[in-house]
């Protein structure tokens, strides 16, 4: 049987050499490319293609990489959680959020991963494989279809929590679209650099859905060679480490990956990171009641984060390049992490504001739809 192309894997350099290949004018690889960014189902709605093209394309290409296995909606928050599946059968997550500016996506990079950290329901069935650009864009490309079309696949509207309060993304006929995505989902983005970087150029390039480079956020465990391509690579984008420990000893207890790099080293390369974008760096921290959460891991953190330069800056010892992101972990009862009580989350902010550290605690999302990073996925393979 002839092998179906998978469009969305190409970048658009790659389109056109194949629409050549067809017999086919350059031009046309802009216009499906359009299409299939923009969200197109079928060929026939492509009309600017004749119905010759159409039928060939259709004979010999296939548009969406994914199928959508389930969607889980949160009663709390309206937060929806995708469990996609592959043309070979595996599961693939993504979160689609509300705030109060729009939705904001999370999506995966792997089907699993290999990073380990022992909290992370992702990384108990190891890495699977590396997902294509077209499972990456397709997790964004098919919730923005839902998104646009005001429901979901399944037909429940969309945005019943009244948490969206205007849509500063919408689309030329007034639809709203997803704003924000950010690469935090199953997988290391960094373990799969080119895919994730083909995705990317795919998904901003103005030919397609010309997301903007500021609207992407990729959050990596601490993989330095992947962070500094990506600097070189995408400086416009967002970066962001799980740190999750103020020092070696707590984070190579939650992290195998820190034996690779040590805190010291990682905030290093995060002070360049700054200074060579120009841009502030987030580090995301966890907090796991009992394990990284009291004022002592607070104050080492100010610590390592108050800036080398300070000496030279009036006596503050503050990091302006620096945010700290505080996310009160979800429950994982089987791997035995529990979110801090409240008030400790509170305490530990506190902490770091008064010692002049940027830091803001991120909402917990979809606390009644298992989102913690593969435990949807998780539930499901162990179905089978
Ligand atoms: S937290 Fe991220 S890097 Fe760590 S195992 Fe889970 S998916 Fe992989």
């Amino acid at each position: 049987m002839e092998k179906l192309e998978i469009l969305k894997d190409k970048p658009l350099e790659e389109l056109t050499e194949f629409f050549v290949s067809l017999g086919e004018k350059p031009y046309r690889a802009k216009q499906v490319f359009k299409w299939l960014m923009n969200g197109a189902r079928t060929w026939d709605e492509m009309t600017d293609l004749s119905l010759g093209l159409r039928a060939k394309l259709a004979g010999t290409c296939v548009i969406d990489s994914l199928s959508v296995a389930d969607i889980a909606v949160s009663e709390i928050d309206g937060t929806r959680k995708y469990l996609f599946e592959t043309r070979d059968g595996l599961y693939v997550e993504a979160v689609l959020m509300e705030y109060y500016y729009g939705w904001s996506l999370c999506i995966s990079s792997q089907a699993g991963c290999r990073m380990g950290c022992r909290f992370c329901a992702s990384g108990r069935h190891g890495l699977q494989r590396n997902l294509t650009p077209a499972e990456i864009a397709d997790q964004y490309i098919i919730c923005e279809r839902d998104v646009r079309n005001g429901a979901d696949a399944f037909g429940r509207p969309l945005g019943e929590s009244g948490r969206v309060r205007y849509v500063k993304h919408t689309d030329d006929e007034g639809k709203s679209r997803i704003g924000h995505i950010v690469m935090m989902g199953v997988g290391e983005p960094f373990d799969n650099y080119e895919n994730v970087m083909t995705f990317l150029k795919n998904i901003t390039a103005p030919e397609g859905r010309n997301l903007g480079r500021r609207q992407i956020t990729v959050s990596t465990c601490g993989l330095t060679s992947g962070m500094r391509r990506f600097m070189t690579d995408l400086p416009q984008a967002n970066l962001s480490l799980s740190l999750h420990a103020p020092n070696d000893e707590i984070r190579n207890a939650l992290m195998p990956v820190g034996a690779r790099h040590g805190v010291r080293e990682l905030i290093a390369f995060a002070r360049e990171y700054a200074r060579v974008t120009g841009r502030r760096f987030t580090f995301e921290y966890a907090l796991f009641d009992g394990v990284n959460d009291d004022l002592r891991c607070a104050d080492e953190l100010a610590d390592l984060l108050a800036s080398e330069d300070s000496s030279a800056n009036a006596g503050s010892s503050a990091a302006p390049e620096f945010h700290v992101n505080l996310i009160p972990a979800n429950a994982v009862p089987e791997l035995g992490y529990a979110p801090p009580p409240r008030a400790r989350v509170t305490a530990f902010a506190e902490r770091l504001l008064s010692r002049g550290i940027r830091t803001t605690t991120r909402r917990e999302l979809g606390s009644d739809i298992a989102a913690a990073c593969g435990q949807l996925r998780s539930e499901k393979m162990e179905t089978f």
